[in-house]
């Protein structure tokens, strides 16, 4: 059985179930701060600049000043004495605690740092990137800033429930226009004519980390790139569909709204990728 969280609050060790915050913390009252979701392979951080980086911007564009190397420090430290070896990390930093009001503390308060460390008894996505998964479509009802990972998640989390309740492992979601923008917690791709297809990198969209992997693979396999975006009535256009995140790393999507999307089998150059993926992740951190 995995061993429960373990967790790093504002520096000092402890389990997670021991962490206490008070409620007057911004996060609680308002989403106020920012979050980052580290993949533990083999003991490993992977791809740990490129996520320091986000946070650096998220952190940049909230106008949260905190010393983001103490942090990778304290990750680090956390992490090695946690034993984990393969699950995940969070760490989540919000503007801090003060009576409510709407505007930022003047002055400035220490914001909350918290980090814990999940063990995987096996990986969650395993399973789903073998067989794929199933999408449901709904409207995205986010606000303007979604490359900013604020702890701000409620139009993810509605969508997210929404396709729970449909028996759907994710929900892709699209403008009023039909554009798509993004999985509730993921990146979407497609496949067509053998190049890729991908949203570009604007406002409405969280830059993934995967996602700048697997443009990477792509272009490796020598698979061309049209970064466009594309609409919900334009997807019988396309051949495959699939979509990446730290955690899932390319799922094939097989179903949408209950209807098998094209074969119903996960197509060729998603199978590509999922190895070149895995092939990447191996070269990173050994054997696992
Ligand atoms: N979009 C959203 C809304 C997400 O929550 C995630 C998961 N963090 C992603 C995309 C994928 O990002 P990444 O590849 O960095 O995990």
């Amino acid at each position: 059985m995995a061993r429960p969280e373990w967790a790093n609050w504002n520096g000092s060790e402890m389990p997670l179930s021991e962490v206490r915050v008070s409620v007057t913390d911004r996060a609680y009252f308002f989403g106020d701060g920012v979050y980052e979701v580290f993949r533990v392979y083999n003991g490993q951080m992977f791809l740990d600049r490129p996520h320091f980086a986000r946070l650096r911007d998220s952190l940049a564009q909230m106008r949260i000043v905190t010393d983001v190397n103490r942090l990778e420090q304290r990750v680090r430290e956390t992490l090695s004495h946690s034993g984990v070896r393969e699950g995940q990390v969070y760490l989540q930093v919000s503007r801090g605690e003060a009576p409510r009001s709407h505007s930022f503390p003047n002055p400035p308060v220490t914001p909350n740092e918290l980090i814990y460390v999940r063990e995987y008894d096996k990986d969650p996505y395993a399973a789903y990137r073998a067989s794929g998964i199933r999408v449901l479509i709904v409207p995205d009802l986010r606000w303007k800033r979604c490359d900013i990972k604020s702890l701000n998640l409620l139009g993810n989390v509605l969508a997210s429930q929404a396709a729970d309740e449909a028996g759907c492992q994710e929900a892709i979601m699209a403008l009023e226009d039909g554009t798509i923008t993004e999985g509730s917690h993921s990146t979407v791709f497609g496949v067509r004519g053998g190049a890729l297809v991908t949203a570009p990198l604007e406002a409405n969209i969280l830059p993934g980390i995967t996602r700048k992997l697997v443009l990477e693979l792509a272009d490796r396999c020598g698979i061309p790139l049209e970064e466009r975006p594309f609409l919900v009535d334009s997807l019988h256009e396309l051949d495959e569909l699939f979509v990446t995140s730290t955690i899932a790393e390319v799922l094939p999507i097989v179903e949408i709204e209950a209807h098998p999307w094209k074969s119903g089998e996960p197509g060729p150059v998603t199978r590509r990728l999922q190895v070149a993926y895995r092939d990447y992740v191996s070269a990173a951190v050994g054997p696992h």
